[in-house]
């Protein structure tokens, strides 16, 4: 079953100069084809320019394909009426929190999108109260967002999104503006949203670390898709990675250098915990 299906889409940004002549057009998506499925978590990565934020924008409609289509459980990105519908259930979060906090007291910010939605009032205040719990900022509803640290205002957020109930999420370098605590309080939130309440998410990031979170990580160069596959799949490719101007996880440059130096040790270590893990079960000397 598929939740999101993008076919073979191509978009072009359009350059006007000072006259609103057409000047130039810039490609930014070509021919790019992907399948989400319900409960997936995909890590985007990219260098820059490559076209990840344009993606991004695809998903829910705020930017249009010139060819191919985007289909949201069933329905055409392109069709008017399908609109609120799908920002429904694709929520996005973006890279700056300071953009996307529109209210004076946390609970007001996180219930801005079911009040647009026309939910009335007690389920909304349910819907809060739920979601303030899920991304841990319960303590914090009564308080205004400017006295939040960037990573708590990452996870207002969220939770705002998350109280229009949507089936996927979609981040935008959710944590390249946060300190480490916060970049871990966020992929530790969208993990827990993803284990625990199935919600499909997709997030785009520059930090290898947080892709390995990932069920599965896609690789964007020259508007296209290049890689797609676990993470463990994607990061034993380094060459190709690199060719994509990427690099994998330190942990995994690590182990590779330990097997280069003589120690067995299997390809696709992307985590800490799964060193440990081997290294343990290997006797010294052997
Ligand atoms: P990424 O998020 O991977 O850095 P983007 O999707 O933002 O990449 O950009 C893809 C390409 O489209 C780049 O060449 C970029 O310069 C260009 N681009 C992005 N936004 C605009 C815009 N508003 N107008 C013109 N060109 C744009
Ligand atoms: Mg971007």
């Amino acid at each position: 079953m598929k939740q999101i299906d993008v076919k073979n889409i191509t978009f072009d940004y359009i350059v006007r100069d000072e006259n609103d002549q057409i000047e130039s057009s810039i490609r930014a998506l070509e021919d790019l084809s992907m399948e989400v499925k319900p409960g997936d978590f995909i890590a985007v990565l990219g260098r820059n320019g490559s076209g990840k934020s344009t993606f991004a924008k695809m998903l829910n409609a705020i930017l249009l394909p010139n060819f191919g289509d985007v289909i949201v459980l069933g329905m055409n990105t392109k069709e008017e009426d399908n609109l609120l519908e799908i920002r429904k259930n694709v929520g996005m979060v973006f890279q700056n929190p300071d953009n996307q906090i529109v209210a004076n007291v946390v609970e007001e910010d996180m219930a801005f999108g079911p009040e647009n939605l026309g939910i009335p009032s007690e389920e909304i205040v349910k819907r809060v109260e739920t979601v303030s719990h899920m991304v841990g900022m319960e303590k914090f509803l009564q308080k205004s967002p400017n006295k939040l640290s960037g990573g708590q205002k990452q996870r207002v957020a969220i939770a705002g999104v998350l109280a229009m109930k949507p089936k996927c999420i979609v981040l935008d370098e959710p944590t390249a503006m946060l300190d480490p605590i916060g970049r871990r309080d966020i992929i530790e939130t969208v993990t827990k949203l993803n284990h625990e309440e199935g919600i499909t998410i997709i997030m785009i990031t520059h930090f290898m670390e947080e892709a390995a979170a990932a069920k599965r990580v896609v690789v964007i160069d020259k508007n296209r898709i290049q890689m797609d596959g676990t993470p463990g799949e994607v990061f034993a490719d380094y060459r190709r990675l690199k060719e994509f101007g990427l690099d994998v996880p330190q942990v995994t440059e690590l182990a590779g250098k330990l097997k280069s130096a003589g120690i067995p040790l299997p390809d696709g270590i992307i985590t800490v915990e799964e060193l440990i893990s081997e290294l343990k079960s290997r006797k010294t000397g052997t």
